[in-house]
């Protein structure tokens, strides 16, 4: 069996606990991939201190070379393409073609900061007062603390790294459990490419122990979660009470609508792969279909039918369109809320089951599930299950959808099918969402936008493009008095 290490101090190095987790294929539990370090508060605690020592030499280092080491790793990540989608299919179940769409949105990430660290703008302004100068320019911050979750293993962590690194900043990387073989190789990449050693660090282990040691220590004071909203409440409270500089991306309840004017083919194809793409596991996940009465029994008798014939299996198989659920307890919540949605009134018009039989059986797999007839504001309308099951709400007009969309706490995204423009339009301005597709799936994102949800989904920081920059820097202004005199400023202009 391979033992894998932490980083820490420049060296991959064994946990100070001498505990270790197994890390298994969850479309196939017989497939162990490895031992990864349950590491304790010891290893956070050399972690800092090697981080701490690296923020030292590395904020020295210009931004344009910080830039070139990072355009050196998207060039690494894109010869090792397959191999990264081979080993994230492995250890998370989503088929290649999305794990290579994930190191595409890494490599993405990699080239907008190599380009950043030729810009990191401030402002020049004139001053109120004659001959001084006055100005802005940007500053990394220190220790980032870096938490991420296990359904983008390798695009999230690169949203958050490579900004904070481009910054100037050193990082404690700490992926989710599922997920520590691809950021083993991330680290691996990032030092290829040049990285001095101790500017990054990576730690294994379970969230309670370590991540909440990193987001509790005194000398980490940027923190960015992305996660579920339970955790990301802990998290917040602690950041809060340090006045530390915290992002959050947290969960989702993502409808997409359809209104009687929509082209129906490009609609169901576009809830197809936003409910069912990743086995549902997106943050930005197509779990609610909100469907305006004149197209809704057309739309869903087709729904059933295609859903119906999706190809589950182990995501390193051609053809397989759903992998495996994460885990057996992710398998469990969902079944959870097969139950809750029956009691509630709701009709299941597919799945609703386990998915087993033959290879199936080695692996967490749970059928793509349809409920019609969901109430807004029953549970399934609200509550993220995370997992393949779509609940559909019948409207009757457009500023009911809109509503349907707006009734729940998050934010994250949301799409319109139609053909009016003026609809479309209003939707981008009424709907309360980070993001509003038109015509096109409730996911997706590009490095170079922000991305990000409103209300409990976030708390108000974006990552990925140019917003990101001002998360992981802080801005610091300067003036230069050239006039040999002294000026008050508002007293002697005025
Ligand atoms: P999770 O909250 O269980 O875990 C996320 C990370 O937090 C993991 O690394 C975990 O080890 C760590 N953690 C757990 N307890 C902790 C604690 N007490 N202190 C500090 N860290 C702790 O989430 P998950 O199951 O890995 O991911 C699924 C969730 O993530 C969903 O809710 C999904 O919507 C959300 N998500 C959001 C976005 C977004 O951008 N908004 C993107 C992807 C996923």
């Amino acid at each position: 069996m391979t033992t894998f290490r932490n980083f820490i101090g420049g060296q991959w190095v064994a946990p100070s606990t001498g505990a270790y987790f197994e890390n298994r294929n969850p479309a196939n539990q017989d497939d162990l991939i490895g031992q990864f370090p349950a590491s304790g508060v010891a290893d956070v605690e050399a972690a800092v201190a090697s981080a701490v020592r690296g923020f030292e030499k590395w904020k020295r280092t210009p931004a344009p070379a910080r830039g070139d080491v990072l355009r050196r790793v998207g060039d690494l990540l894109a010869s090792r393409k397959d191999e990264l989608a081979d080993i994230m299919t492995r250890e998370m179940g989503k088929p290649l073609a999305e794990t290579r769409g994930d190191v595409q949105e890494g490599i993405d990430t990699a080239y907008y900061a190599a380009t950043e660290g030729r810009r990191l703008f401030g402002h020049t302004v004139p001053s109120e007062l004659a001959n001084k100068w006055a100005m802005s320019m940007r500053r990394p911050i220190g220790v980032c603390g870096l938490i991420t979750p296990f359904n983008f293993p390798l695009a999230i962590p690169t949203w958050k790294a490579f900004p904070a690194l481009l910054c100037g900043n050193s990082v404690i990387l700490k992926p989710a459990e599922d997920v520590p073989h691809t950021a083993t190789v991330l680290v691996e990449i990032l030092l290829e490419a040049g990285l001095p050693p101790e500017v990054i660090q990576l730690v294994h282990g379970m969230g309670e122990v370590i991540g909440k040691a990193i987001v509790e220590h005194p000398q980490v004071p940027v923190i960015s979660f992305t996660g579920s909203t339970e955790t990301g409440r802990f998290v917040g409270e602690t950041c809060g009470r340090m006045h530390k500089r915290l992002s959050l991306e947290m969960g989702g309840k993502n409808a997409q609508i359809v209104l009687d004017d929509a082209d129906l083919d490009l609609a169901l194809d576009g809830v197809l792969w936003g409910a069912f793409g990743t086995t549902g596991q997106r943050c930005t996940a197509t779990s609610r279909l909100v469907v305006q009465a004149g197209v809704h029994d057309a739309l869903v008798s087709k729904l059933a039918e295609r859903a119906k014939a999706l190809r589950l299996g182990d995501g390193r198989v051609a053809g397989t369109d759903v992998g495996p659920l994460v885990s057996e307890a992710a398998r469990e919540k969902v079944e959870r809320y097969i139950g809750i949605g029956k009691e509630q009134g709701a009709t299941l018009v597919c799945g609703g089951e386990r998915a087993t039989g033959g290879a199936l059986d080695k692996g967490f797999f749970f059928q793509p599930t349809i409920f019609t007839g969901v109430k807004a504001g029953s549970r399934l309308d609200q509550e993220e299950i995370f997992g393949p099951v779509l609940s559909v709400i019948r409207v009757e007009s457009v500023e009911e959808a809109f509503a349907v969309n707006n009734g729940v706490r998050y934010g994250l995204s949301s799409s319109v099918y139609t053909a009016n423009v003026n609809v479309a339009f209003r939707a981008l301005q009424e709907l309360d969402n980070g993001i509003t597709y038109i015509n096109a799936p409730t996911i997706g994102a590009e490095a170079h936008m922000p991305f990000g949800g409103v209300k409990e989904t976030g708390n108000g920081h974006r990552e990925g493009g140019w917003e990101v920059y001002e998360f992981y820097s802080e801005t610091k202004v300067g003036y230069v008095d050239y006039s040999g005199a002294l000026q008050r400023a508002q007293i002697d202009n005025y």
